[in-house]
């Protein structure tokens, strides 16, 4: 390390993290990066072994024009490591009132979305049209001043004050709100649900990066030391400094750094009760902190095909009876409604050319289970058979195509990201951000009550997609304390 004194130090690699110490290194700031990994990315980062290299789980970017992993590539001028696809083309499932699995049809050249198509495949009578696509007009042009004021409305208040058809409903929030926010319609926040749809019907959705997702990350780790500034992987941060109620370093396994700002990854409530310690904040903070709920998680399988089973690049399967709601998450918890969702794959191989070897096939999938990282076995095999069951079904053929298969659960997502502290937290797949009451203006606050302390990532900061939302947090958190570090050299 050159020096055990910066400006800033950054806790965690995550898209956030790393995003937020990239921009600032490159405003000038002395950055001191930690990452307990030895690989950035966090949730969103790039495997590779035994000839397979892809993003950990399934990740899909949005949006495809204009989005931020772009942006801030772009930004710290490390575009040329990080190469970004976009296949333009998906395969998702729909279960007709046959019973049969039917493929979403390809729209014309040149269109996301050809509402005849989509309404013919989701078997929407003529007579329902005209409503449906009233419904999608209003949801897709609603303006920002009445998209603020559902910030206290749930999704599902919101969209039940439409009459459409339950294959449209089961599309709209199986095939894109349980996905975006992993959370049912009863407690995703309306507005920042309804800006994400927006974002993918106006700006389309599926951006991937060859190599996995996290060499967006790795590249912007880089950018922090082309500045000048420091990057130490593979290093736990034990503790956060904290004096007066002034942030003041961090303890770590290689030894203590000082700073007056720390920015941290590590996840609001693991950086509040266990970095900094409960201690230093007041008691009404730490209950508020303690009452975050996390957004839901993914569990599945990465398997290892001995041939192609689809030339899909990433797919939703869904059915009518697909969307969750509060009441039927909890009763499929105590076995008493079934566990059968959404299921969500990822095929890296058919974007990437580099992600399997020759003649293989890798596919990934991911379907609805709690966050909490210490579910017992069988908890965690009834959710994992209940996305396999979809998996099979969708697809008959590809259990016999299957050579090895990869089970990651809430338990991997939290060792790889952030410690649980609370209760049933930590495996979750974004963060605290998208649920009614933690959204909008009341979206937990990027400044913590010490002097310096600072959040980072999918919890405060960002709205849209988990990567994109932590990425929107780096930026915003990253504007801040360059501002607050001007502010205090100007007034030490
Ligand atoms: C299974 C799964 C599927 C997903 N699918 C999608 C998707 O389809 N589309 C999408 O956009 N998003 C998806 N996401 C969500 C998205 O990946 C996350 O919301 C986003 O990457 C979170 O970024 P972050 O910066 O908030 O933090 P994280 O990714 O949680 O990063 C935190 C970083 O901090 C580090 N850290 C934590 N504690 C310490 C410590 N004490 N010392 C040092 N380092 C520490 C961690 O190692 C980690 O690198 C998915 C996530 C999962 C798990």
């Amino acid at each position: 390390m050159a020096y055990r004194t910066y400006d800033v130090i950054v806790i965690g690699a995550g898209f956030g993290g790393s995003s937020c110490a990239g921009l600032l290194a490159k405003r000038g700031l002395k950055v001191l990066l930690v990452e307990k990994n030895d690989n950035a990315g966090g949730k969103a980062m790039s495997l590779s072994r035994h000839g397979y290299t892809h993003t950990a789980w399934v990740v899909i970017g949005a949006p495809v024009e204009g989005n931020y992993y772009e942006r801030v590539l772009k930004e710290l001028e490390v575009e040329d490591l990080a190469k970004l696809v976009v296949p333009g083309t998906q395969g998702s499932y729909y279960k007709t009132s046959t019973g049969k699995y039917v493929r979403l049809p390809p729209m014309p050249e040149g269109q996301a979305m050809d509402p005849n198509r989509l309404f013919d495949w989701l078997e929407i009578e003529e007579s329902a049209r005209e409503d449906a696509l009233k419904f999608f007009v209003e949801l897709t042009m609603m303006p920002p001043d009445k998209l603020s004021t559902l910030h206290d409305t749930s999704f599902e208040q919101w969209i039940t004050g439409y009459d459409i058809p339950r294959s449209l409903y089961a599309f709209v929030v199986s095939l894109c709100s349980d996905g975006l926010f992993m959370g049912p319609p009863d407690c995703v926040d309306a507005a920042e649900m309804i800006a994400s749809l927006q974002d993918m019907f106006l700006r389309n959705g599926g951006v991937f990066c060859e190599g996995g997702f996290g060499r967006v990350a790795e590249a912007y780790c880089e950018a922090v030391r082309r500045n000048g500034s420091d990057v130490l992987m593979d290093t736990r941060v034990d503790e956060i400094s904290v004096e007066d109620g002034q942030v003041t370093g961090i303890v770590t396994s290689e030894g203590a750094f000082k700073a007056p700002i720390v920015v941290s990854n590590a996840g609001l409530q693991p950086t509040v009760l266990k970095l900094a310690g409960e201690e230093h904040f007041d008691k009404g903070y730490v209950n508020y902190v303690k009452d975050l709920i996390p957004s839901w998680a993914l569990l599945g399988y990465r398997y290892f095909l001995k041939k192609p089973v689809t030339d899909a690049p990433y797919g939703v399967v869904f059915s009518n009876d697909s969307p969750w709601s509060l009441e039927r998450f909890n009763k499929a918890k105590l076995g008493q409604a079934s566990k059968e969702g959404v299921l969500y794959f990822e095929v890296p191989s058919n974007y990437d050319p580099n992600a399997a070897p020759e003649g293989k096939q890798i596919f990934m999938t991911g379907s609805y289970c709690p966050a909490n990282p210490h579910m017992g076995r069988e908890e965690v095999e009834s959710w994992a058979n209940a996305g396999e069951e979809i998996l099979f079904k969708a697809f008959p053929e590809f259990e016999g195509a299957i050579e090895g298969k990869h089970l990651y659960t809430t338990r991997h997502v939290s060792n790889l990201t952030r410690d649980s502290v609370v209760p049933g937290a930590g495996g979750e797949t974004i963060g605290l951000g998208q649920f009614v009451g933690q959204c909008g203006p009341t979206k937990p606050s990027i400044k913590a009550p010490i002097r310096g302390l600072y959040f980072v990532g999918a919890d405060a900061g960002g709205t849209g997609v988990g990567t994109q939302q932590a990425i929107e947090s780096g930026i915003n958190v990253a504007n801040v304390v360059q501002r607050y570090h001007q502010m205090r050299k100007a007034n030490p």
